[in-house]
């Protein structure tokens, strides 16, 4: 790997960190106004930077060749393409807020796997926001600079993603999972420290031959919106867990019911989460996360079988409890296991999938971490 000094030709004036995030719970609930639990991880991408008095920028990743390079000013929507829209985009957003962040040389680095569903994107554009903001001593609010990388990645990049990522990647803080109401734009840091338990959380990748998701993804948006306009609600959040069985019975179509049946119920364990681990009750959490993958798999349908085969080998190994996380059709799933039994659950993933013929899939240690932040 390449030094800063060796791309640039400087030295750098500092490095800032921001990490990828899994959700423990809450999927597909973000568009219906809902609930999300989202931790940090370890895993971060760092972005090692030095001033430009030009007002052009150089970016660099340690994963890609070249340097690409682009004046601040001169920005606009989808300017810079492939990788390097995401640092276009954040310095583009920033600039639009009417920060003066100038010119900087950025050295991107990642120990977070790209496009797993871990929301290495998120994190590239939360490292390189708070990297230009640093670079310049500009102190803005972690919730902004969230809000401002949610904006980079739907209106520069082109991707209609919610806000979880970003506000993970920023606001997560270590041993806690950050409760995030997005109807009431609110957040609360809930105790979620499973290494403390004698617990460990695993994610898996499991490799999933890509497979086109977004017309999937569009089509679960708009039963959603659908069913809301047929219930007469802003979005599904209002209708409360209470009211789900007459609410499906005012809806004509199976799969419309199913889908809001998966969002109403997955709030509410969501809810219920949040309340076992403000008791401490780690361990019992586990099989709420089971029931999120069995609605995910049957009434969101957004399963496939890498994502089974390995919630339910998790289970059957001793896993308290596993389900997916993420948009779905691949990406992580992620078990709540004994500390003791974190390998073996593992190995029985890895055997389960050789006879399967899947991907080697690819372990991580998920330790609830810190949000953004300068490192050096
Ligand atoms: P995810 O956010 O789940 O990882 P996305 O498809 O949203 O998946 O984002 C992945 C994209 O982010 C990559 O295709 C690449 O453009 C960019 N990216 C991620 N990590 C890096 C990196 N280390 N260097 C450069 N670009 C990266
Ligand atoms: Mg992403």
């Amino acid at each position: 790997m390449s030094s800063f000094e060796d791309v640039f030709g400087t030295t750098p004036d500092g490095s800032w960190r921001a990490p990828g995030r899994v959700n423990l719970i809450g999927e597909h609930t973000d568009y219906n106004d809902g609930l999300v639990l989202p931790i940090a991880l370890p895993n971060r991408i760092l972005v090692t930077a030095s001033k430009r008095d030009d007002g052009r920028i150089r970016v660099a990743s340690t994963g890609h060749r070249g340097v690409i390079q682009f004046a601040v000013d001169e920005l606009g929507p989808g300017s810079v393409g492939d990788w390097a829209a995401y640092p276009a985009g954040a310095a583009w957003i920033l600039r639009e807020s009417g920060y003066a962040i100038g010119g900087a040389n950025l050295l991107v680095d990642s120990d977070l796997p790209s496009g797993a569903g871990l929301s290495s994107s998120a994190a590239l554009l939360c490292a390189t926001s708070v990297a230009l903001l640093g670079l310049r001593d500009i102190d803005v609010d972690p919730g902004e600079v969230a809000r401002l990388a949610q904006r980079a990645e739907n209106q520069y990049v082109g991707a209609p993603v919610g806000l979880m990522d970003q506000m993970a990647s920023m606001c997560c803080t270590a041993g806690h999972a950050l409760y995030f109401d997005i109807r009431a734009m609110s957040t609360e840091q809930i105790p979620f420290d499973p290494a403390a338990d004698d617990l460990a959380l695993l994610v898996v990748d499991v490799k999933a031959p890509h497979r086109h998701v977004d017309g999937e993804y569009a089509a679960r948006r708009k039963s959603c919106e659908q069913a809301a306009a047929e219930l007469g609600v802003p979005a599904l959040r209002s209708i409360a867990f209470e009211e789900l069985a007459a609410a499906l019975d005012r809806l004509p179509d199976d799969v419309v019911r199913r889908r809001v049946r998966h969002v109403v119920t997955e709030i509410r364990r969501v809810e219920d989460a949040v309340a076992l681990m403000h008791a401490g009750r780690l361990r019992d959490v586990g099989p709420l996360f089971t029931a999120s993958h069995a609605s995910l798999r049957d009434d969101f349908e957004i399963t496939v079988p890498e994502l089974d085969v390995a919630v339910d080998t998790a289970l059957a190994a001793g896993a308290l409890g596993a389900r997916m996380t993420g948009g779905g059709f691949g990406g992580c799933i992620i078990a709540l296991t004994e500390a003791g039994t974190a390998d073996s659950v593992l190995a029985a993933i890895e055997k389960a999938f050789a006879e399967h013929g899947f991907n080697t899939p690819n372990a991580l240690a998920a330790t609830p971490s810190a949000g953004a932040s300068r490192v050096g």
